[in-house]
C-alpha cells in the first residue's frame, strides 16, 4: 500500500475484516451530543489474506499516550500483505478525539473511553466509538492488542501487561503472549478493589476477555511523550507478538522463552503508593530500581512553607519500583509509586493455589 491509496468513506454496519487485500477505512460514526447530530471520522486499516487469527490492534485509547499511536501508525503504512496470514485490524487513534487533543480523557465530554466498554447507554463520542467496537469490530475477532503507555500523569518501565487473577487458568494460558511481546518486563494486574486502581471492568481488554477473546495490552513509558527506547519496545514488541499469534511472520521473532521480560505482579493495596499532602514531588527512586519494605521512595515538599520538613514516603512492601508519578506538583492522595513484587514464570503458570 502507497501513501497515494485513498480512504474509503465507509458505514459502520458495513465493515468486514474478511476481504481480501489491504484497505483504508474511513469509518463515519454518527451520534448526537447534546440534541445536536454530529459524525466522527475513524481510521481503520485492515489487511486480510487467506485463513488465520483476526487480530485487532489499537493505539490511542488514551489520547496522551503516544507509543500505541506511533506504532499502529507506521504498521498502517508498513505493513507487507504478503506476510499477513488471517487478518490484521489497525486502529492508530482508537479515541480519536482524544488523540487530536493529546489527552487522556475526551476533551468535550470528558469521558475514559477504557471505562465504557461494557457499559450500555450514554451518548458523545466516546460511548459511540465503544459501541462500534464492542458491536461491530469485536464479534469478528480472536485477539485485542491494545496499547497503553502512563500518560501524562504517570510513567511505568516499558511492559506488556494483562488483566488477571493469579493462580487463574487465564494468567497460565496468557503467559506466553505476555512473554512473547519480549518488553523489558510483564506485568500482571490483579485487580485491587479498595484502590480503584486498574479495575477490570470497563475496559476494552475486560469486555474482550469476558466475550471468549484472547487480549494483552501494555504499558510503555509515559511522562506524556514518546522517548527513542519506548518506541522500539512498542514496535518490537508488537511484531513479536504478531510473529507468535501467527498472523504475521517476521524472522528473528523471538519467542517466549527466549524472552527478557522480567515477570512482576501488581496485586495488593501496598503496591499503590500514595503521597498524603500536597507538594512538590521529589523521587528517592526511580523506575526499575529494586526496593525494601521500609525503603524511603521520596518525599513531598511543602506546598507553601519552605522551611516545614518534607513529608517522607516510605515503602511498606520489598519490590520493583513499576511506575513512578510524572509531575512535579502532586495533590493529596495522588498515586505517586506502584511498586511490583517479582513473579517467577513456574508460579504464574500455577492454577488453583
Ligand atoms: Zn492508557
Amino acid at each position: 500500500m502507497t501513501n497515494s491509496n485513498p480512504w474509503s468513506t465507509t458505514s459502520p454496519e458495513t465493515v468486514d475484516l474478511k476481504v481480501n487485500g489491504l484497505h483504508r477505512l474511513s469509518i463515519v460514526l454518527a451520534f448526537e451530543h447534546y440534541g445536536r447530530p454530529e459524525t466522527i471520522r475513524f481510521p481503520l486499516v485492515l489487511a486480510h489474506r487467506g485463513p488465520g487469527p483476526v487480530v485487532l490492534i489499537f493505539g490511542g485509547t488514551h489520547g496522551d499516550e503516544f507509543e500505541g499511536q506511533i506504532a499502529v501508525s507506521n504498521l498502517c503504512r508498513e505493513i507487507v500483505l504478503g506476510k499477513v496470514r488471517g487478518t490484521i485490524g489497525l486502529v492508530p487513534f482508537h479515541n480519536v478525539a482524544a488523540c487530536q487533543a493529546g489527552t487522556r480523557l475526551t476533551p468535550r465530554d470528558n469521558s475514559d473511553l477504557n471505562r465504557l466498554y461494557g457499559v450500555p447507554g450514554g451518548e458523545g463520542p466516546a460511548h459511540t466509538i465503544a459501541r462500534f467496537v464492542e458491536k461491530v469490530l469485536l464479534p469478528q475477532a480472536d485477539w485485542v492488542i491494545d496499547l497503553h503507555s502512563g500518560g501524562a500523569a504517570h510513567e511505568f518501565v516499558p511492559s506488556s501487561n494483562l488483566q488477571a487473577r493469579t493462580n487463574s487458568a487465564e494468567l497460565a494460558s496468557m503467559l506466553d503472549p505476555l512473554l512473547a511481546f519480549d518488553a523489558p518486563y510483564a506485568i500482571v494486574f490483579d485487580e485491587v478493589p479498595s484502590t480503584g486502581q486498574m479495575p477490570h471492568a470497563g475496559t476494552l481488554e475486560g469486555l474482550a476477555r469476558a466475550l471468549g477473546k484472547k487480549a494483552i495490552s501494555s504499558e510503555l513509558g509515559g511522562a506524556g511523550r514518546i522517548t527513542p527506547t519506548s518506541r522500539t519496545v512498542a514496535e518490537h514488541g508488537l511484531r513479536n507478538l504478531l510473529a507468535y499469534i501467527g498472523v504475521m511472520a517476521s524472522a528473528d521473532a523471538k519467542r517466549p522463552e527466549q524472552s527478557r521480560s522480567q515477570l512482576l505482579l501488581l496485586n495488593r493495596p501496598e503496591h499503590y503508593v500514595a503521597c498524603k499532602t500536597p507538594g512538590r514531588f521529589v523521587p528517592a527512586v526511580w523506575l526499575g530500581d529494586e526496593v525494601n519494605d521500609g525503603d524511603l521512595l521520596g518525599v513531598i515538599n511543602p506546598l507553601l512553607d519552605p522551611a516545614s520538613a518534607p513529608e517522607p514516603i516510605f515503602s511498606s512492601c520489598a519490590g520493583i519500583v513499576a511506575a513512578v508519578a510524572s509531575r512535579g506538583l502532586q495533590q493529596a492522595n495522588n498515586l505517586v509509586f506502584y511498586i511490583a513484587e517479582k513473579m517467577d514464570r513456574e508460579s504464574a503458570r500455577t492454577i488453583g493455589r
